[in-house]
């Protein structure tokens, strides 16, 4: 065994009491110790720390080491202490005296490790402190803050940058549990890392089989229905939708059909997403139905199966979403119906995300113009997004309209004070007896809310009634986005008249520039449509893919060591394939 192997290994076990290393963590660790820029990227739990940890005990300096969860430092300096690691932290919980002391110690050489939350790099006094200190390595823990592509962008991160300059460009190591390309990228260019090493590993979900479904359109649901009805013992799962209404459309079909099931969106109030979340993790329910608003934090390890009903927007939201079943490390289906129009969806989605610049100054035309008009004391105007998209020259998704509407917002030309709702309105259009009749006895929900409001409001509902959907559904004890559901199925077979409550917004104009001359990084966000349709690219690339799924997709984050998994439907196909005498190359063309 090379000396430096076993020199490392002694000290792994001497100090934090381990036999071997973990994936990733050696390389990382060789890396680190020539001096050598590092990007580790290890699912959480993998042991990132460690590879910090240990280069720091044989470094001759100190060991920088970032990280934005400050309430757990003091955690680590203390196990670090334990094992015999001289080490500190330094963050706002601290004092100014406090500080000094620990710095002055730092400058005395007795700390390996010092922990650093990165607002500090904000103060000047601070800075010039560093400077008189060797620092050996700087260590960016949970480097995808630093990207504005991540999920957790904290503007603090964009000092660390500077921070390495200032005490002496030491070799800097960023890792982080995110490995999505365009994040990778964003830490390399942000913390200016030189041509590093990049280690990434651990993203395999053996136990995963991924399959794609090619269906015709309305073939999916059928689809769905079958692969539950026939697999009653698989346990639970959660079927994935495009859109909030599908989520409703494809639990009213599996609670008609004996399914125990539950809907999430984030259409749904507070209370009734707890309430859903809860039967679905104590088991009372078999199936969630949701729209990607559902599942961060979500700690269920037996979910045996996750179905996409449509096409997602990235591989990386389909293997975070999918990557939720079988986390027990028991065999679990994650399946994905297509439909070559599914991608119009994600384009709309993409559309509605990246409105048009010259529609935003067209919306902030109108806004402009009718401010004039309607001008009051308090110097704002109310309007619905559907009277904004009557008065633009093109239409676009109304969802692209509450985009714009953010930019202006952001950029300081509007504020929006308040959203404003008014009641809803519901009158019947036959004998309520009639109704029920009419309604039939599939539709077991509709029938049962139907019955609940004729029992309460037989008279309201025959004369016409402005009501509102929350107090109605408290006082039928049944959740509002079922009732409104079920109101607006009806008004859909013609047996109510249903007008929704108006939604509106209140604009205040604080700033009156011409149109045309509003400031906005257009450029950027140019940028940003293009990588949503490159993304949405790739994904569909999944789907057409011919070899093995799983290695299609750790490929994509960059694992090109990655082995075909043997078990997804390509992986299968090729087998059968092989079975028949034929080859790997020959199934690759014929397909
Ligand atoms: P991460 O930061 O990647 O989420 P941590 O550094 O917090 O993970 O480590 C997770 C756990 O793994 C810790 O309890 C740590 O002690 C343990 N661990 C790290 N490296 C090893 C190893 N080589 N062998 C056994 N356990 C390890
Ligand atoms: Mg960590």
């Amino acid at each position: 065994m090379p000396h430096r192997k076993q020199q490392l290994l002694e000290l792994l076990k001497i100090h934090f009491g381990y036999d071997s290393f973990r994936p990733g963590q050696e390389r990382a660790i060789d890396s680190i110790l020539q001096n050598k820029d590092t990007m580790v990227v290890l699912p959480t739990g993998a042991g990132k720390s460690l590879i910090f940890q240990l280069p720091a005990l044989i470094l001759d300096g100190i060991t920088i080491v970032i990280s934005p969860l400050i309430a757990l430092m003091k955690d680590q300096v203390d196990s670090l202490e334990k094992v015999g690691i001289p080490a500190t932290f330094i963050n706002s919980s601290i004092s100014v005296d406090e500080t000094d002391s620990r710095l002055s110690k730092i400058k005395s050489g007795f700390y390996k490790i010092v922990y650093i939350a990165p607002e500090r790099f904000y103060n000047q006094k601070f800075l010039e402190d560093l400077k008189q200190i060797k620092v050996s390595l700087f260590a960016v823990d949970e480097a995808h803050c630093v990207s504005q592509w991540g999920h957790d962008f904290r503007p603090s991160y964009l000092r660390l940058k500077e921070a390495v300059k200032f005490v002496g460009r030491p070799p800097v190591v960023a890792l982080t549990a995110t490995a999505t390309p365009e994040v990778r990228e964003d830490i390399i260019k942000q913390l200016s890392l030189k041509d590093p090493e990049i280690v990434l590993t651990g993203f395999a979900r053996p136990n995963l089989q991924l399959a794609v479904i090619p269906s015709q359109s309305g073939q999916k649901l059928e689809h769905i229905l079958n692969f539950l009805v026939t697999n009653p013992d698989l346990g639970s799962g959660i079927i994935y939708t495009g859109t909030r209404s599908k989520a409703d459309e494809v639990v009213e079909l599996l609670i008609d059909n004996d399914i125990k099931a539950v809907v999430y969106h984030a259409g749904m109030d507070a209370s009734s997403r707890d309430w859903v979340q809860e039967q679905f993790m104590r088991g009372e329910a078999r199936v969630v139905v949701a729209t990607n608003a559902f599942g961060l934090g979500i700690n269920k390890k037996d979910i045996r199966f996750v179905i996409h009903h449509d096409l997602p927007g990235t591989v990386e939201a389909y293997y975070q979403e999918a990557g939720r079943a079988g986390r027990d490390g028991i065999d679990s289906f994650c399946l994905l119906f297509y439909h070559q129009q599914d991608r119009y969806l994600r384009e709309f989605f993409i559309k509605g995300d990246n409105p048009e610049p010259r529609i935003v100054i067209e919306i902030f035309d109108f806004i402009l113009r009718k401010t004039e008009l309607e001008i009051d004391a308090s110097n704002s105007i109310l309007v619905t997004y559907a009277e904004i998209a009557q008065n633009l020259s093109e239409s676009i998704p109304e969802m692209a309209i509450g985009t714009a509407l953010k930019m202006l917002e952001k950029e300081g030309y509007i504020s929006r004070p308040n959203e404003k709702t008014s009641n809803s309105f519901l009158k019947a259009k036959r004998s309520l007896p009639e109704i029920d009749t009419l309604i039939g006895t599939r539709s077991k929900s509709q029938k049962e809310i139907w019955g609940k409001l004729v029992d309460k409001y037989h008279k309201e509902l025959e004369t016409g009634w402005e009501f509102s959907p929350e107090e109605v559904s408290i006082v039928l004890k049944i959740k509002k986005d079922s009732l409104l559901r079920a109101v607006k199925k009806l008004a859909e077979k013609d047996l109510v008249e249903y007008k929704p409550p108006f939604r509106g917004t209140e604009i205040k104009l604080l700033k009156i520039v011409e149109p045309e001359e509003i400031t906005l990084d257009f450029k950027a966000l140019k940028e940003k449509s293009a990588r949503a349709y490159a993304k949405l690219d790739e994904m569909e690339g999944y789907v057409y893919h011919v070899g093995c799924r799983q290695e299609y997709i750790l490929n994509y984050f960059g694992d090109m060591n990655a082995k075909p998994c043997g078990k997804c439907d390509s992986c299968s196909r090729l087998e059968k394939f092989k079975q028949k005498g034929g080859d790997k190359h020959e199934y690759l063309i014929s397909e």
